[in-house]
């Protein structure tokens, strides 16, 4: 993902101080229903946390990788051992660098008859440098802990509970996830200055998130629609702070509100912010242009000069900044919403 801002963040977090509306407590408290109505089974931590494990000793997910293609045939047999509907969206694409990477999307549907939806959007691959390092570690690639295998094993997770309910328990939603491909493989102004983005951001292309921008136009299942998606990128650090991201916010206000209500009434509100920050460029961009209005979920300062935590695109982004608590706010704030539909 990245800053739409960069050389201006320190304007733009100003800019959020004055023009935000620092609402204090939840809006919408008394249209929820009670949580001791609903059965909502709990979230794993412990088994999240080993989903992103395994995903990690696999090496770099980066494309063209062997640990790459292993991770993606371990996330299929995974999904697929659940009992979940399985697609693979195998795609061409060339990085901003000109490297021709083989990709695969992954959806895997829960109560695939459902008519009513929600999307579980994260993506899978991980950056092939570290370049927000310094020194020599800026080429070498990372653990992507947080940054990728975190968001993947939180969507595993929803997805071992929900299939482990009988028919008696199930949310009214079917589930989709959607594990999304070469995120991640993109061109940063600030840190990458001797290399030049040879993809041209002109005509509404860019050189991040080239898997959900390959299902945007090429949607898998055909015609697929959801009443509204949720994306997660970068859950699972240690201290995890979660605002209300400004993209997601035009395009779909009321599931933020709902996401952030729901986590306040769970007692995650440590995690779950109540502050609004300008948007930024991820996979949520290209799901909401699909037709899924999409919220995303992901780690940001709420205060300072820094855009992204400290680990962001960088080696400190492996399994020692992992957090069980962070992964289980998330995790049981988005079943608790599922069930709530
Ligand atoms: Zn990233």
């Amino acid at each position: 993902m990245k800053n739409l801002f960069p050389r201006l963040s320190l304007l733009a977090a100003a800019l959020t101080l004055l023009t935000a509306c620092p609402s204090e407590k939840p809006a919408e408290t008394t249209s929820i229903p009670a949580a001791h109505a609903l059965k909502v089974p709990s979230f794993n931590a412990d088994s999240a946390y080993a989903y992103t494990a395994r995903q990690v000793a696999f090496g770099p997910r980066v494309p063209n990788s062997k640990a790459h293609v292993a991770c993606g045939n371990y996330l299929v047999a995974t999904l697929k051992r659940f009992g979940l509907t399985v697609r693979e969206q195998p795609f061409q694409a060339m990085t901003f660098d000109g490297t021709q990477i083989s990709g695969r999307n992954i959806i895997a549907q829960y109560q695939p008859t459902a008519a009513r939806r929600v999307a579980l959007f994260a993506h899978w691959d991980t950056r092939p440098f570290a370049d927000a390092d310094k020194g020599a570690k800026k080429n070498k690639p990372m653990d992507g802990a947080s940054d990728g295998a975190s968001a993947v094993a939180t969507a595993l997770e929803i997805a071992r509970v929900l299939s482990l309910q009988p028919d008696s328990l199930a949310p009214n939603v079917g589930v989709d996830i959607m594990l999304m491909d070469a995120e991640d493989w993109g061109y940063e102004a600030d840190t990458q200055t001797e290399k030049k983005d040879q993809l041209s951001e002109a005509d509404g292309n860019s050189s991040w998130c080239l898997g959900s921008q390959y299902w945007a136009k090429h949607l898998v299942p055909a015609g697929y629609k959801a009443e509204y998606g949720i994306l997660f990128d970068m859950v699972g650090a240690k201290d995890g702070r979660f605002t209300r991201e400004g993209t997601s916010l035009n395009n779909a206000r009321s599931v933020v509100d709902k996401i952030w209500n729901t986590a306040a009434k769970l007692g995650y509100s440590d995690y779950f912010l109540f502050k609004d920050t300008s948007a930024i460029l991820d996979d949520h961009v290209y799901t909401t242009q699909a037709g899924v209005p999409t919220v995303d979920i992901y780690d940001h300062p709420p205060f300072g000069d820094q855009f992204f935590p400290p680990y962001h695109h960088t080696t400190a982004d492996n399994m020692s900044i992992i957090d069980r608590k962070t992964l289980k706010a998330v995790g049981q704030t988005v079943l608790q919403v599922l069930y709530e539909e």
